[in-house]
């Protein structure tokens, strides 16, 4: 059974860049972002309870509304969290059924609600990614062209990015002073080498 092996960082902090390295170097790597965004399309009773917590309007045509709920959760953190707690499961036992399907040494799973969503638990070890914070809301504000404000709404929702990495067994440090592509190449032939933890 291949080592389950969790990415996570804060917004913009170049988990889906190193992602993308450790699938380069032939690594499977699952987006539980994605994942989370298809399984409210996709999960028919997760579709059912959504309309019933937050009305028939979540849903046009079986399709989230996603400037509806945003509209709602954003700004009611009750609200987001009764979002969470209704897709986080779904999106969890969607990774495991994808998990069980991998073959190698080791698979990813990034996630940016790594430990906000229990999806800590299940995985083997967990690489944390970061860099400065004025560097990932300037690459957020550029990638997705929104405000300052609204890049720092978004961070409110995450867990402090310092206290997330004590929580990580490794990290990359996407500072743009320390190459990222070097670092993941270490860290992929340590990754190779190790064992379940007992
Ligand atoms: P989110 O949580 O918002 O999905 P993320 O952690 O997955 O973010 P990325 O999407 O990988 O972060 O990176 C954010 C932006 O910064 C992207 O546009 C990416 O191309 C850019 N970026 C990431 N790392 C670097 C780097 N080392 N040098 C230059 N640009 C970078």
């Amino acid at each position: 059974m291949a080592l389950k092996i969790g990415l996570t960082g804060g917004i913009g902090s170049g988990k889906t860049t190193a992602a993308k390295v450790f699938s380069t170097l032939g690594i499977p790597v699952f987006d539980a972002d994605s994942a989370a965004r298809d399984v409210m399309n996709e999960n028919e009773t997760l579709r059912k309870n959504i309309i019933a917590a937050f009305g028939e309007e979540s849903y046009t045509n079986n399709i989230l509304n996603r400037k509806y709920i945003a509209g709602i959760v954003f700004n009611d953190p009750g609200k987001l969290e009764q979002l969470n707690a209704m897709v986080h499961p779904a999106t969890i036992a969607m990774a495991d059924e994808w998990f069980a399907k991998q073959t190698g040494a080791y698979v990813i799973k990034e996630a940016a609600l790594m430990f906000e969503s229990g999806a800590a638990a299940g995985l083997d070890y967990i690489i944390g990614v970061t860099a400065p914070q004025h560097i990932r809301i300037q690459r957020v504000m550029h990638r997705d062209k929104i405000t300052r404000d609204e890049v720092l709404a978004r961070m409110d929702k995450q867990l402090d990015e310092s206290m997330k990495m004590k929580l990580c067994d490794f990290v990359l440090i996407n500072d743009e002073q320390e190459l990222l592509i070097p670092q993941v190449v270490a860290l992929h032939e340590k990754l190779l080498t190790l064992k379940k933890p007992a």
